[in-house]
């Protein structure tokens, strides 16, 4: 008896429309100047590396569905290794639909492969058809044996130029946004396959951006896109705080606190997406990550170190964000620093915003959007104090109540 196995979730899916999902970064957003950056879209996105199990009884067999854009570009890259003691064989083949179906009829078929072969064995190539593809593993020849099967896959396909166009503008409206509001000299962001789940920033030199599609591809399946925008302004920390000449350019701790920081100014969406972040770091095996660490010498922290950092800045957000505001207010543009003193975000440092626009020879006094909007906020305090001293008066609020109120208004000042 035949046996198919219907798969029905494929990886290439979520792969890039999941950076057209919104940014939210109010902040950001707030004023428009043309850019000067390029951000360069690789034709092809690769998905990670999925890891697959099967047993395959006497007589049966499996056809694993693929990831695959039904166009003709469609690659892939196989390796297969029996887990049996003895009986190491099998016959595996990449096959399109139609040779699918002649397999199934038991007819000659035509695919990238191995018949009755012993594993490891790898495939590499493509049926240069259109159409959905799959991986037959055979197993319909042996009388006895179940064949444990291990198979470790890659796919390699075009991106729709549609989807390609979106993301682009998507990446280019977040670059612009930052642009406006932090300065610096302008750098690209290309999205291309690099052959692992990474991100990177060409932080020494340049401050290029590269996002790898096998990341788009791993966080697509936990549609996080609090992760997603957490890693790109981790990797902008590298960036910026290396064309600024900082020190800890490379050092993954102040890359994350930097994220953090202008998550956490974005104002309450992102910092619900910051709080959702958390769990795409939850999720990562960190003896799988210390080992990584030892052989490979990754520079980040594992994943559950760097959770209770971000949570621990999450928590004493005031005093964490007066401390980042220090480093970065000085390198915000004219613009930023206006819209700090004129609409202050959580944990503004009003003060610190105005002192810098001073020193630059900005005379705040005859500055009419400054004054005249200072001179609202100021009047409306007033309103507010003397409307709660009212309500006490009446006894319609205690005492304490009315202390806390007064000292939280008299705060904003
Ligand atoms: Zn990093």
């Amino acid at each position: 008896m035949k046996v198919f196995l219907n798969k029905n979730s494929s990886p290439q899916v979520g792969i890039i429309n999941l950076l057209v999902t919104q940014f939210v970064f109010i902040f950001f957003t707030l004023l428009t100047m043309p850019s000067y950056a390029k951000v360069i879209i690789a034709p092809e996105a690769s998905t990670e590396e999925t890891i697959l199990h099967f047993d395959i009884g006497p007589g049966k067999y499996v056809a694993i569905p693929l990831p695959s854009s039904n166009k003709p570009d469609d690659s892939y890259t196989f390796k297969i290794y029996s887990k049996n003691k003895v009986y190491k064989d099998i016959t595996t083949y990449l096959v399109d639909q139609k040779n699918l179906q002649l397999f199934q009829k038991s007819q000659t078929y035509k695919g990238i492969g191995y018949s009755r072969t012993k594993t490891p064995l790898s495939i590499k190539g493509s049926t240069n058809t259109i159409g959905k593809k799959y991986l037959v593993l055979d197993n319909t020849y042996a009388k006895f044996i179940t064949k444990k099967i291990d198979i470790s896959f890659k796919a390699k396909l075009p991106i729709n130029e549609k989807k390609a166009e979106a993301l682009k503008e998507r990446l280019t409206g977040l670059y612009n946004g930052i642009r406006n509001t932090l300065k610096f000299k302008d750098f690209d962001i290309h999205v291309r396959p690099c052959g692992q789940v990474n991100a990177y920033s060409e932080s020494n030199s340049t401050g290029n951006i590269h996002i790898c599609t096998e990341l788009l591809d791993n966080i697509s399946k936990s549609n996080n896109t609090g992760a997603l925008a957490f890693i790109i302004l981790h990797e902008l920390g590298h960036s910026l705080l290396g064309l600024w000449k900082l020190p800890g350019n490379n050092n993954e701790d102040i890359a994350d606190e930097f994220a953090t920081y202008l998550m956490l100014m974005g104002g309450a969406k992102s910092g619900i997406m910051l709080e959702r972040s958390l769990d795409f770091w939850r999720n990562r095996d960190s003896k799988v990550e210390a080992l990584n660490m030892i052989k490979n010498g990754d520079r980040h922290s594992l994943s559950i170190q760097r959770i209770r950092n971000i949570e621990e800045n999450i928590r004493n957000n005031k005093e964490f964000s007066k401390r980042w505001s220090v480093l970065i207010y000085p390198h915000m543009t004219e613009q930023a620093l206006e819209s700090i003193i004129e609409q202050p975000p959580e944990n503004a440092n009003i003060a610190l915003a105005k002192s810098i626009l001073k020193k630059q020879g900005r005379n705040l006094d005859k500055d009419i959007n400054v004054t005249s909007s200072n001179a609202t906020s100021t009047e409306s305090i007033t309103n507010r104090l003397e409307k709660i001293k009212k309500l006490h008066q009446k006894g319609l609020i205690t005492e304490e109540e009315y202390n806390t109120k007064r000292q939280s208004i008299l705060d904003e000042l």
